[in-house]
């Protein structure tokens, strides 16, 4: 089901009746790692939504490597989301990490996120496959490309069409950066599926001064968008602080991209 074929369109998943990714415009997700507050979520939704960045992340169930590790902020982060796309008519992507999840995330959320970690999760993926809204699939750890392209079949196989792919990086022995961004596999995606393919250049670079970059590159590639970690206060970050931008800078980064798209 995700095969191109010679006679199919490329699939377009909409977020919103105005936001949808896989056409003509790019689709550029800005925002926390993780929701920590209504104020923080405010600030970024303020200074992003003119950016323009079309629609906000922020995690509310983090897959955190450490059990110890701040684990979100579960249904009161849904309700942050909730008001913030409410008030600034802006759709939201957050991470569903279980099948007891998902009733939750679809009312609060505009596309629900599977993290790296639960790529293979088949069963969760198969629930997901009978929701209807967007799923945002990103690439397991170590993940091949045919495994990445099955993973979403699941969901497509279930009753979903509605699946956008997004590479992250993989791991490899170098730890330099904190992920391998496999440019080679998105452009890879975009010739043997119909899918919307976008990139995180922020999972795989782990560094902030390594991410503005890779979002040229991945967009100079044939990405379809881009999902990028940005926050008011990044150091301040309660996650991944050392690969979040600025406001500032997720702004002047949004801004450099457009003559690129416009060139390929
Ligand atoms: C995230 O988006 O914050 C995240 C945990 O991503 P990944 O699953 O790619 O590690
Ligand atoms: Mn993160």
């Amino acid at each position: 089901l995700a095969s191109k074929s010679d006679t199919h369109q490329r699939t377009l998943v909409k977020l919103s009746p105005s936001v949808s990714v896989g056409g003509e415009d790019l689709l550029i997700v800005g925002g926390p790692c993780t929701v920590e507050s209504l104020e923080q979520m405010e600030q970024v939704a303020t200074h992003l939504s003119n950016a323009p960045v079309q629609a906000l992340r922020g995690g509310v169930y983090k897959p955190r490597t450490s059990p110890y590790a701040f684990q979100g902020l579960g249904l009161e982060g849904l309700q942050i989301l909730k008001s913030i796309r409410q008030h600034h008519h802006i759709p939201v992507v957050t991470e569903v990490m279980s099948i007891g999840q998902i009733e939750d995330v679809v009312t609060h959320a505009d596309m629900l996120q599977v993290g790296s970690r639960n790529m293979q999760n088949f069963d969760l993926l198969k629930a997901l496959g009978e929701v209807d809204k967007p799923v945002l699939l990103k690439r397991g750890l170590s993940a091949t490309v045919e495994e990445f392209v099955m993973a979403a079949e699941y969901i497509l196989s279930h009753g979903n069409p509605h699946v956008v792919l997004c590479e992250r990086g993989i791991r490899s022995f170098d730890t330099y950066t904190r992920n391998v961004l496999d440019l080679g596999a998105v452009v890879a995606l975009k010739q043997i599926t119909h899918l919307p393919v976008i990139v995180d250049p922020s999972h795989a670079a782990g560094k902030r001064e390594l991410v503005a970059d890779l979002a040229r590159a991945s967009i100079a590639c044939g990405a379809d968008g881009l999902i990028i970690e940005c926050h008011p206060e990044p150091e301040k970050s309660v996650s991944d602080a050392r690969q979040a931008l600025s406001l500032e800078e997720m702004v002047a980064l949004v801004h450099s991209l457009q003559p690129i798209a416009t060139a390929v």
